[in-house]
């Protein structure tokens, strides 16, 4: 029997090797490699039965790595279905010296990749972009804190304007096993129980949000870039403060290395724990922001409740 040669691709044994993915065992040549995390996007999107032939997908592009690889894979998996129509939606938060490179970079590429591309600012929608809105700011929450929230509801309304039917944002499977364990870790039970590859308001009233990138490691994200020759911005936000998110990234890596595929059955219990927790959970009961419109479980939303918005008046203070 002839000996597999170590320095060619394991799946058409004809390309020089480009990437050894542990996990599988395989060793695998750029243009395998970029077929394989493509095939598993579609995969994910098709289990998870995350878009339809006429769906207007709003992809959040921030301008970094994941999303502008999501936006790329998006785009080729859409060209077989011509009714599926894709919009970039980048936010500018308003942070000076960071946030505009990010934007001219997303720009950059929907022009290439010919994705129409709508960019919604803290600015227009809240008065004020993040740098101001910290500096009046007394609370001793964190910038993310505030930043997280906004987005989200800058992303929805950047969605609802150009009338798309979903949303769809760029966590990977690293982003997706933090966010679970930092919501055990925080002792939100109910989040880390709704959290899901698919996020969906039973009423359908509030638009779909999906992770079409939820399987794919974090490397492999960043390595797809890189054979797409993407260039992304590298700076991090001056605001980066999420320590508990970076720790558990540490973790998650070195555990990787050392076990492959650990980050996989860490998924795939994560998601079957979810199913069984799940009855025990009352159904999210979402409704709509009495001041602003957008989700909410309670009367007003967070980021009214942020910018000063009370209940009791349904007034901004001066
Ligand atoms: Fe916003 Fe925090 Fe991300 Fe900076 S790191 S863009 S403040 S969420
Ligand atoms: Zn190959
Ligand atoms: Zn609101």
């Amino acid at each position: 029997m002839s000996q597999a040669n170590p320095s060619l691709c394991t799946v058409c044994n004809h390309h020089p090797a480009f990437y050894r993915r542990e996990y599988e065992g395989v060793t695998l040549c750029k243009s395998c490699f970029k077929a394989s995390v493509e095939r598993k996007v579609r995969r994910t999107i098709s289990h998870w039965k995350m878009f339809t032939p006429n769906d207007h997908v709003a992809v959040a592009v921030s301008g970094g790595k994941d999303s502008l690889a999501l936006l790329m894979i998006l785009k080729k998996l859409t060209t077989r279905f011509p009714r599926t129509r894709l919009t970039a939606v980048t936010v500018d938060e308003g942070i000076a010296g960071y946030r505009e490179e990010a934007v001219e970079i997303a720009s950059d590429y929907c022009r290439q990749l010919g994705v129409d591309h709508e960019i919604v600012s803290f600015k227009d929608i809240y008065g004020y972009g993040l740098d101001d809105f910290l500096r009046q700011k007394r609370e001793r929450m964190t910038a993310c804190s505030y930043c997280g929230v906004f987005r989200r509801k800058a992303i929805n309304l950047g969605a609802k304007k150009i009338s798309a039917t979903k949303i769809a944002t760029a966590h990977n499977l690293d982003d997706v096993l933090q966010t679970y364990l930092l919501n055990l870790l925080q002792g939100d039970v109910e989040r880390f129980v709704r959290f899901s590859p698919v996020l969906q308001d039973p009423r359908g009233q509030f638009l779909t949000r999906v992770k079409p990138l939820c399987e794919i490691p974090e490397r492999e994200v960043v390595l797809y870039g890189y054979t797409e020759g993407l260039r992304f911005q590298t700076a991090s936000c001056p605001y980066m403060t999420e320590a508990l998110r970076n720790e558990l990234r540490t973790i998650f890596n070195r555990l990787e290395i050392a076990h492959p595929g650990v980050l996989f059955s860490a998924y795939q219990a994560m998601l079957k724990l979810r199913k069984l927790a799940e009855p025990g959970v009352p159904p999210s009961n979402l409704q709509s922001c009495r001041s602003c419109g957008e989700p909410t479980p309670g009367l007003i939303c967070e980021a009214c409740r942020m910018v000063g918005v009370t209940p009791e008046r349904l007034e901004v203070p001066a």
